[in-house]
């Protein structure tokens, strides 16, 4: 016979201290999070309103010094002692969930920070040429007074060109133009051994054009691409 003493819901435990971290963790988010996040997109924001103000023949120039850096740096690697190279970005800044235990490791960083510049915008070829860090915000934000835009826009603001073509890349447009890396013309890549080169799916960096989609950063550094843009008649980008 059942025992009628035995109460049939379990008692509430005692609270311990980390119920109470978890049903404050509210203060948490709001004083602490959200606050530090506002920060972190309003810095992202004056980043690239300033380089929207910067002329284009100055952001040529500063890119052609800035691939200049990276491959000095890259000599500087000696592979028996030093680890692999990787980006020099923090994982807490990326869009992603992937496992960055890599960069817990001995690894040789690389900084990509200052290649956030759109390049050109080239109406006729209908290409916009950027730096890896330009964000899809920023893109828009360039395109759309004249009346153009990427055949794909990641939804979030935050992504960049660099982690689409080396990460993924996908948007509702997708289903007409492909992946976003396939809206990619051209990439500029500087290799490990320090070479710079510009891979398109013709030129003798075909294989290269045809790897770096999802390659995850693992066959070089991506300093430029070329990508292809649409008219378009609707959209207003806000900000
Ligand atoms: C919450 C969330 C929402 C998302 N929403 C969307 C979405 O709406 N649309 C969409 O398409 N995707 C979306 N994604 C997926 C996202 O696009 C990918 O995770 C993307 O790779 C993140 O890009 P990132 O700019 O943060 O780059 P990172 O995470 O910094 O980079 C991605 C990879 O590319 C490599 N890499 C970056 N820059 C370079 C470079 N210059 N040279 C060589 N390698 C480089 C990095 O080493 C890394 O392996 C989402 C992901 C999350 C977590």
């Amino acid at each position: 016979m059942a025992d009628l003493q035995t109460p049939l819901v379990r008692r509430k435990r005692k609270k311990v201290l980390v119920d109470y971290l978890v049903q404050f963790r509210w203060i948490l988010v709001i004083f602490v999070v959200l606050p530090f996040s506002a920060l972190i997109y309003l810095n992202i924001y004056l980043g690239d309103m300033w380089s929207a103000m910067k002329s284009e023949k100055r952001r040529q120039k500063e890119h052609e010094e800035n691939v200049d850096k990276v491959v000095k740096r890259l000599k500087q690697r000696n592979p028996k002692k030093d680890g692999l190279v990787c980006t020099a970005r923090k994982p807490w800044i990326a869009v992603g969930m992937r496992n960055v235990d890599y960069k817990r490791a001995r690894h040789f960083e690389v900084d990509l920070s200052s290649f956030r510049n759109i390049l050109e915008i080239d109406k006729e070829r209908m290409i916009a040429k950027v730096e890896p860090l330009v964000n899809m915000g920023q893109i828009t934000r360039a395109t759309c007074p004249m009346n153009l835009t990427l055949a794909v826009v990641a939804e979030l603001d935050g992504l960049t060109v660099g982690g689409l073509i080396n990460g993924y890349g996908i948007e509702g447009s997708s289903h007409i133009y492909g992946l976003f890396s396939d809206t990619v013309v051209a990439m500029e890549v500087v290799l490990a051994d320090g070479r710079v080169v510009r891979a398109t799916k013709d030129n003798e960096y075909s294989d290269l054009f045809y790897g770096m989609p999802w390659s995850q950063g693992t066959l070089g550094f991506l300093v430029s691409a070329e990508i292809k843009l649409i008219p378009t008649k609707y959209m207003r980008a806000w900000g």
